[in-house]
């Protein structure tokens, strides 16, 4: 390295980063509608001077979907050092309705930077974005390479984006991943930025089929109610035991729809019950359907139980994962959080899914979430917090030297 790591953050130029999360707000791009946000960020690194990508991602069985990803890499000197990928997404939620001022405005004040996807996540891909720039820079000679990955369709039902680098073994010339998606807001436990978020829980949805048997409205008795059964169903599935982890929590389990029945005058005979199932590691999909069905053999319902999962595409699983507390990659990041903020980071872990499951359990890649706080995410009112934006990128650049050095 020809430049000392802990002067990089000095580079960093706030008003840039803050002015760029502006500029990706006033872009609308909810899940499956990326196509002008991707091509900016295309741009914005053939602007810089580095090589980007696009990287298709088609999903042609259950979406429909065609996109891309952006890749910008950063090479190294040393082929035996490791590669980092960082790691952000591109889209929002659908605009929320609420909103009392224009949700695309990137208004700043007091602070503030509002819009929708402003914390979740565009503020987390500036800094991604502008740490990927300078980690370039011709003076900066790093031995590993960053994987920089603006990836689409976080939002949506599958995370298609992050699915696509893992089905085409993107992620196996990786080591470790960065994503910054926003940090404490989302944290399941009270942590303050610089925070380092260690893990998440997974996520299984279970597709509960009840089968009854129908007969006249007025005559319930004749019948099986596929709805009543459904309702106990969900019941005792809310109050079911669930494991532990030191880390991560427990698992949950929330009772999120029943979809059938609706006849005028008739005993529902079918009906579908969908819940979701947070887990913890040991909380595999085999440990999670017996569960099920002993709850369901407990109950003795006269209907007819299947238990099954959501169905998308292959592999696309959220599972749950932990990265060590010694893996150099968080000791670097720690590092770059003394140097650039003068405090110790604080450690925590993710309340909910998203593509971080992919990469630290599908990928198996030592998974880190920094990125910066902020409100109100995926509501009316969201904003993310100008000066931690900073903070971050400074956090990142000054973290990611000290780790690929
Ligand atoms: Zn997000």
């Amino acid at each position: 390295m020809t430049v000392d790591p802990s002067t990089l953050a000095d580079r960093v130029d706030g008003d840039e980063v803050v002015s760029l999360v502006q500029d990706l707000v006033r872009i609308e791009s909810p899940y499956f509608e990326e196509d002008e946000i991707v091509d900016f960020v295309f741009e914005w690194f053939d602007d810089a001077g580095l090589d980007p990508e696009r990287h298709p991602v088609v999903e042609s069985a259950y979406t429909g979907y065609e996109g891309a990803n952006v890749l910008a890499p950063v090479e190294g000197s040393d082929p035996d050092a490791p590669t980092l990928l960082l790691n952000a997404h591109v889209d929002t939620v659908e605009l929320v309705d609420e909103w009392e001022e224009d949700p695309l405005s990137g208004r700043v004040a007091d602070g503030k930077l509002y819009g929708q996807g402003a914390c979740d996540m565009k503020a987390g891909l500036a800094a991604a974005m502008v740490a990927t720039r300078e980690l370039a820079a011709p003076d900066v000679d790093l031995a590993g390479d960053v994987l920089f990955t603006a990836v689409v369709d976080e939002e949506g039902p599958y995370g298609l984006g992050t699915d696509q680098l893992i089905r085409d073994g993107i992620t196996d010339e990786c080591d470790a991943a960065v994503v910054t998606e926003p940090g404490p807001v989302l944290a399941q436990s009270d942590v303050e930025n610089p925070a380092l978020l260690l893990g998440a829980r997974g996520r299984f949805l279970y597709d509960i089929e009840v089968r009854g048997e129908a007969a006249h409205g007025s005559q319930p008795r004749k019948g099986t109610n596929a709805v009543a059964a459904a309702g106990v169903l969900a019941d005792a599935l809310a109050e079911m035991e669930t494991a532990d982890h030191p880390d991560l929590g427990s698992g949950s389990v929330c009772p999120l729809g029943i979809e059938g029945g609706g006849e005028t005058l008739s005993v529902p005979e079918h009906c579908r019950l969908s819940v979701d199932r947070h887990v913890v590691p040991g909380e595999t999909e085999t440990v999670v359907r017996e569960q099920a069905e002993a709850v369901v053999a407990d109950l003795d319902l006269d209907a007819e139980v299947s238990i099954g999962f959501r169905e998308g595409p292959e592999g696309a699983r959220y599972g749950p994962y932990v990265t060590d507390r010694d893996h150099p990659l968080v000791g670097a990041l720690a590092d770059g959080a003394r140097a650039t903020t003068g405090r110790d980071p604080e450690f925590g872990y993710f309340a909910s899914v998203g593509d971080f499951n992919y990469l630290g359990d599908r990928a198996g890649l030592p998974t880190v979430i920094v990125g910066p706080d902020g409100a109100n995410i995926h509501g009316a009112g969201e904003y993310v917090d100008t000066d931690e934006v900073v903070e971050v990128t400074e956090l990142l650049v000054d973290g990611l030297a000290r780790y690929l050095q």
